[in-house]
């Protein structure tokens, strides 16, 4: 970057495409050309186990999945992320009847989640298990050097800073969100969500029970569907269809035994969705 010399005041500049730009401008923007994103760790898989479709079933589904992880540690690297389940859900209502701000209702999530990563690194920890903050992403190669794996809770930083949503008060970037955001920050290997059905399906088939199951499907004809209700946070899907990183996330039942390994090991089990 050259330094530039202001004619009148001598005062140096930095010279930078970016000067002089208020960094709206849609079509400074569209002109604006960037390196392709460097992928930080493209070995490692980020993996969300769910709040409520498994840590909250406790001893029902928890102890399947551990095992599972351990069965693949050797293979693969893996950072855990986790929910916030009922007790997000429980504490979201008791703020929302008393107004709080979307920002408050957040920061509840992340305790919440926090909980459940030390949970599940607990249940780890004889394997190598350690609950680590989000600050300290950058420090993954030296995690697993030691052997380690990995567990952070899955609710994005924004904290006091939620964005209140157009609906409500609850906030859209909860864990689901945390997770793909950390995945495409990594450039992960993949991204994959572990919850308590086979994977995405037209309506949520606890409540409707002709519910057709979808085994694949881009984001963008997902979101043209607008269906009521999605197994994922909505916007995953924009952030996936923005992605550089990231050409597909992946849902599957971790009540059912194998469906991590298969798709740590690339098959499509589960729901694949793709970036376009
Ligand atoms: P997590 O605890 O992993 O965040 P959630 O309980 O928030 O999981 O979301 C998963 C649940 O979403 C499923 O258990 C299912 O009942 C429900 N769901 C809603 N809509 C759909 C849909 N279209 N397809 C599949 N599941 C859906
Ligand atoms: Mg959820």
């Amino acid at each position: 970057m050259p330094l530039m010399r202001e004619r009148d005041s001598k005062r140096l500049h930095v010279k930078s495409i970016l000067m002089g730009e208020s960094l709206v401008s849609e079509s400074f923007l569209e002109t604006l050309e960037v390196a392709p994103q460097r992928r930080l760790f493209p070995d490692v898989n980020v993996i969300k186990i769910g709040g409520q479709s498994i840590c909250d079933r406790g001893k029902r589904a928890l102890p399947g999945v551990v095992d599972e992880i351990v069965a693949n540690r050797a293979a693969h690297k893996m950072l855990l992320m986790t929910g916030g389940g009922t007790r997000s859900r429980h504490i979201y209502a008791i703020g929302l009847e008393l107004g709080m701000p979307t920002g408050v209702i957040a920061a509840f999530g992340s305790s919440v989640s926090r909980q459940n990563a030390l949970l599940l690194a607990t249940l780890l920890a004889d394997h190598g298990g350690i609950e680590i903050d989000q600050d300290a992403i950058m420090k993954l190669p030296n995690y697993f050097a030691q052997g380690c794996i990995p567990v952070t809770q899955g609710m994005p930083p924004y904290d006091f800073f939620a964005i209140p949503p157009e609906k409500g008060r609850i906030p859209v970037h909860r864990t689901d969100v945390g997770t793909i955001l950390m995945a495409d920050l990594i450039g992960a290997r993949s991204c994959i969500f572990v919850k308590d059905e086979r994977g995405l399906f037209t309506d949520d088939p606890k409540k409707d029970p002709d519910a057709e199951f979808i085994d694949k499907i881009s984001a963008s004809e997902l979101m043209a569907l607008e269906l009521d209700d999605l197994i994922i946070e909505r916007p995953c899907l924009q952030i996936l269809r923005n992605s550089e990183v990231l050409d597909r996330i992946q849902i599957v039942n971790g009540l059912e035994r194998g469906a991590l390994t298969a798709a740590l090991a690339g098959q499509d089990v589960g729901t694949v969705i793709t970036r376009d």
